[in-house]
């Protein structure tokens, strides 16, 4: 789910350059250039590099230590990272291409741009000028912070967040255009639970160590904040601790992310009017126009329990704490565009929070917010240097591969009946596919960029992607447009439209590599794509049907299968710890991103064990067979150094399971992997038929 409601499932949760107000189309970013020689050069075969492994550990027994024990034995975590292995390597050579691409841009680009380049040159370049960017300090800012000061009303209140929503900052909750669940063709307008500033609500009511201590660290954050901006230090203390008792009333009245995982559990399409009775101090006509959406009849409200105490907390809450609650939402959200010591602080908190030492580098949070705010303009040049025709098509003929492999499982299947299984198959050939780059890039020509200061570019350019979602409002749902950019190292599925997205920025090594054996790609990248396709058919994604409503196409007998199925996974993970022996993965929470693991390796299994059958068999490749090189390309995608700190806030709200659990759990579940490498019963990876779970 992303936060307007949509459901929408991507393959690893992006990494967070900049604090808080990380959006899923945010570029990871990496310390200093780790951009490895050509692995040809080293004398290593293309896609594994076999002194990753340690071959001291038996793969039977943990094979993510020994597909991945001599590159954490040889790889310190870099200061700039919290966590850091395969994606952030492929991230940094990414960065290379981009660094070049828009300092290339900048140093042409004109005072007032018209075209893309010119816009995208002219952002990145009022982005690095720094002198101006500490010059500027909250400048641009002080005109909403005045007119929260004069927040008079609790309907004052309400018009404020409407015009904060308006220009891409929010509070108090999430607002969007999203496809209308059971009516997936259809724009609508939607509401959902937020306006928090910790990252999840059990932070605010858990009352254990790490929530305790991230709790203080967030009060400190939030006091030295308004300190910035002119409060005393014992009056910012006092706003600060009022600020969170404001959030923690949001926080107890919102869902948990497990619950959220319920499609049905978010979907409440009112009419306005019966809207305005579930919170009558907010008038939804009149909060949609002050936001500046179009006219509609009909809203979703995401979680009405929520809503409803939104409604009681303006009249309950004094309207200081609310003018107090508006102001640090509109800074926290733009800090990390402000001067240095707003930054400083922001970044303080990011530390506290995941461990991460280091800022990155000012060029590499550059990159990161012009592909997050002109994704389609970064991508697009990217794409011009990186990304052949010729390599789109071979991703395709994968996707393909994978889907007709998937195919033959439904087939043959053995839990599900005839009726589900062929709306199953109906589900599957309607999947649409999103390959590299979009179709059609982003048109810029409205977004107005100058050369700075830099804060200015980044209002503009909130207030234009923000105008554009919700103009979309009460239109027809634009099937082709893109929710990633196309640098990104991610993918994704999407359930309401029924598609999958590769971007060109996950198609290369290790993932894809036209010049590695097929057991390198499909142990990669094929098991990537079988990864989304699966999530189709997972706990969620099974809820949406061919068309991407959400509407239940299976039998009770079937769903009952499934939910036994699904269940055993989920058991499985809960019994993961992670840091010390109880913090433990939360099975309920990952297993939509469990099951898509399970279903994408045996898919892609199959597939490529169909391509292998095309031609004569390959040679073992430094002692290893086919087989084995595709599980170990698996495992080796997934090598990983975090900190304490990262893992801890990763069980906590990723609904995806820590890199080494994505390597166990799923392999002890496959009886392929125990073929491949000759394991027994008892083995550490694998699972007694009691307890192994199959499903796709
Ligand atoms: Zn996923």
């Amino acid at each position: 789910m992303n936060d307007a409601g949509a459901a929408r499932v991507a393959y690893k949760t992006p990494h967070r350059g900049f604090p808080l107000t990380a959006t899923p189309r945010l570029l990871a970013a990496l310390v200093a250039c780790l951009a490895p020689a050509p692995l040809v050069a080293q004398g290593i075969h293309p896609g594994l590099n076999p002194a990753n492994r340690d071959t001291t550990c038996a793969p039977c027994q943990d094979f993510y230590r020994y597909a991945n024990g001599g590159w954490l034995a040889g790889t310190t975590l870099p200061p700039e990272y919290a966590s850091y292995g395969s994606f952030t390597e492929l991230v940094e050579r990414n960065n290379e291409t981009l660094h070049r691409i828009v300092d290339r841009l900048a140093a042409v680009a004109p005072a007032t741009p018209q075209t893309t380049d010119g816009k995208l040159g002219a952002f990145y370049a009022s982005c690095m000028d720094s002198s101006a960017v500490e010059q500027a300090g909250t400048g641009p800012l002080q005109e909403e912070l005045r007119r929260i000061g004069g927040v008079a009303s609790s309907g004052d209140v309400v018009r404020t967040v409407a015009r904060l929503h308006g220009s891409g900052r929010e509070a108090l909750f999430n607002l969007g255009g999203a496809p209308d669940f059971k009516n997936s063709v259809m724009t609508i307008a939607s509401t959902s639970q937020g306006g928090l500033g910790l990252p999840d609500r059990d932070y605010y009511l858990r009352s254990d160590s790490t929530a305790t201590a991230l709790r203080g660290a967030y009060l400190h954050y939030l006091s030295a904040t308004l300190q910035l901006l002119g409060d005393r230090p014992a009056a910012a203390d006092s706003t600060a601790a009022r600020v969170v008792a404001l959030e923690t009333a949001l926080a107890r009245a919102s869902l948990t992310r497990v619950e959220r995982r319920d499609p049905n559990a978010n979907y409440h399409k009112l009419s306005l009017a019966a809207a305005d009775s579930l919170t009558p101090h907010v008038a939804w006509a009149a909060f949609l126009r002050d936001a500046g959406a179009p006219k509609t009849d009909a809203i979703n409200v995401g979680q009405p329990r929520f809503f409803r105490a939104v409604d009681s907390l303006l009249v309950a809450v004094p309207l200081a704490d609310w003018r107090d609650y508006l102001r640090w939402h509109l800074v926290r959200q733009s800090a990390q565009w402000l001067s240095s010591p707003f930054v400083n602080e922001s970044f303080r908190f990011q530390s506290a929070l995941t461990g991460v030492k280091e800022q990155q580098p000012r060029w590499k949070r550059c990159l990161q917010t012009a592909n997050f705010l002109m994704g389609d303009a970064i991508g697009q040049a990217y794409v011009q240097e990186t990304f052949t025709p010729d390599a789109r098509r071979r991703a395709l003929d994968m996707v393909e591969n994978l889907i007709a492999a998937l195919d033959d499982r439904l087939h043959t299947l053995e839990w599900m009946s005839d009726a589900t299984r062929a709306q199953a198959l109906g589900k599957l050939h309607a999947f649409g596919k999103k390959i590299g780059y979009p179709d059609k890039w982003r048109d810029y020509s409205k977004l107005s960029v100058d050369r700075g200061p830099f804060i200015g570019n980044v209002l503009r350019a909130q207030a234009f992607a923000t105008h554009r979602n919700l103009e979309r409002i009460g239109k027809p749902v634009e099937r082709d447009e893109w929710r990633m950019t196309a640098p990104t190292v991610n993918a994704s599925y999407n359930p309401s439209l029924n598609d999958i997205t590769f971007p060109a920025g996950i198609l290369q090594p290790p993932f894809f590599d036209a010049t590695a054996d097929d057991a390198v790609n499909y142990g990669g990248m094929g098991a990537v794509i079988g990864h989304e396709m699966t999530h189709g058919f997972d706990d969620q994604g099974r809820q949406f049907d061919a068309a991407g409503n959400l509407r239940d196409w299976w039998t009770p007998e079937d769903a009952e299968r499934f939910k036994t199925r699904a269940g055993l996974v989920a058991k499985q993970f809960d019994s993961y710890t992670v840091v010390d022996s109880v913090t433990h993965v939360n099975g309920r929470l990952t297993l939509g991103e469990d099951i898509a693991d399970l279903g994408g390796l045996k898919v892609a299994y199959a597939a490529f064990q169909r391509a292998l059958a095309r031609g004569a068999r390959p040679h073992d490749i430094d002692g290893l067979s086919p087989e084995q090189r595709f599980f170990l390309a698996w495992a080796q995608i997934w090598r990983s150094k975090s900190t304490d700190q990262y893992l801890r806030n990763q069980v906590t709200v990723d609904p995806h399971a820590p890199a080494r659990w994505r390597v166990m759990g799923p392999l002890s579940n496959l009886p392929e992997f125990a073929r491949a490498f000759h394991c027994q019963e008892g083995n550490a990876m694998v699972r007694p038929d009691s307890l192994r779970a199959q499903i796709w």
